[in-house]
């Protein structure tokens, strides 16, 4: 098939806009979309300092070369961030994560930083699955929030910004439903407001589906790793993966049915659940490493698992 703009090939069909574009015209396709997405939910203003969450993934690199793309013309500068995790058991997967990201920073000349969670902090999402008792996933999420703010606030960044796309949001939306998860799904915005920091958070992919950025991710020839996390891999696959595959079947049947649940549910839904479920929460200081906790409580979640680690190893004490 040819483009729809132009005499060349077409690389992707973009059903719901009812499009067949080429290379250079899903490029220019991409950043208006990123752009226009990041606009209307005003993920600019004020913004002069990016920080990218850089996974290894397609997601988050490929959200790197869009947000790179764009940084001169909107005025801000990008600086890329990739957590170490660790998970180096058998396949290396966090040595290659880490590898692939930053071959993107330097292909781009993007400042950056690399965090290896078991120099700054001591442990590796392996001793947390091994040494605490909670499905090793949230103990990893947990980490990656409090890093990436860390790193964000000691780069006097004003967004940090993730590379969930609209399959991940669509995802989270009907697990929320599902389960009757009305925090979760209160707090499931595209841009967080500083709350106990001073930089927002942004997901300027929420409205693009995985499709269009993996093909972006494969026709520029950007580096990116193929293979998921060896710790979440379950037999049989889960509730969430299950709903994801039927969101896609409906997507097929339906184009455009994935933008218009997620469209819908942060412009309508989310607004009347936060006003509903969401209290402001009051701010203590963390009394291990100084930093923003919940109101009535000592030590921050992040500091009570290192030191719950530390203890499971014999530490004493965490610095
Ligand atoms: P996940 O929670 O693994 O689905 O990842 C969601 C987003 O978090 C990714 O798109 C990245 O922006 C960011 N992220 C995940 N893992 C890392 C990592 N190891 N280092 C930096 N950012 C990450
Ligand atoms: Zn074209
Ligand atoms: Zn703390």
């Amino acid at each position: 098939m040819k483009c729809s703009k132009c005499d060349r090939d077409a690389v992707i069909r973009i059903p719901y806009a009812n499009l067949y574009l080429c290379k250079e015209h899903l490029n220019e396709y991409l950043e208006e979309r990123v752009e226009r997405t990041m606009r209307k939910y005003g993920m600019l203003k004020g913004v002069k300092r990016i920080a990218v969450a850089v996974s290894g993934g397609k997601d988050s690199t490929s959200l790197l070369h869009i947000l790179h793309r764009l940084s001169q013309r909107l005025g801000f500068e990008v600086i890329g961030v990739t957590i170490d995790l660790g998970i180096d058991s058998g396949r290396a997967y966090s040595s290659k994560s880490v590898e692939v990201a930053v071959k993107n920073f330097e292909a781009l000349r993007v400042p950056y930083r690399v965090v290896s969670l078991k120099r700054e902090y001591g442990f590796t999402v392996e001793d947390a699955k091994r040494g605490i008792r909670r499905p090793v996933c949230s103990s990893c999420g947990l980490a990656k929030r409090y890093v990436l703010s860390q790193v964000a606030e000691e780069e006097k960044a004003d967004a940090l910004a993730t590379g969930h796309n609209l399959n991940d949001m669509a995802q989270f939306v009907m697990i929320g439903y599902y389960s009757g998860d009305v925090e979760n799904l209160a707090r499931l915005e595209p841009v967080s407001p500083p709350k106990f920091y001073s930089h927002y958070k942004i997901k300027p992919l929420f409205l693009t589906y995985e499709k269009e950025i993996m093909t972006f991710a494969l026709v520029n020839g950007i580096p990116f790793m193929i293979e998921s996390c060896p710790l979440s891999w379950r037999v049989g696959g889960t509730t969430q993966e299950a709903m994801r595959r039927k969101l896609e079947e409906l997507e097929e049947q339906v184009p455009g049915f994935m933008l218009r649940l997620v469209e819908t549910f942060v412009n309508k839904v989310r607004g009347p659940l936060a006003e509903k479920y969401v209290r402001e929460e009051e701010v203590s200081k963390c009394k291990v490493c100084g930093r923003p906790t919940v109101k009535g409580r000592d030590i921050c979640s992040f500091c009570a698992m290192r030191l719950k680690l530390a203890r499971s190893q014999g530490v004493s004490k965490v610095s």
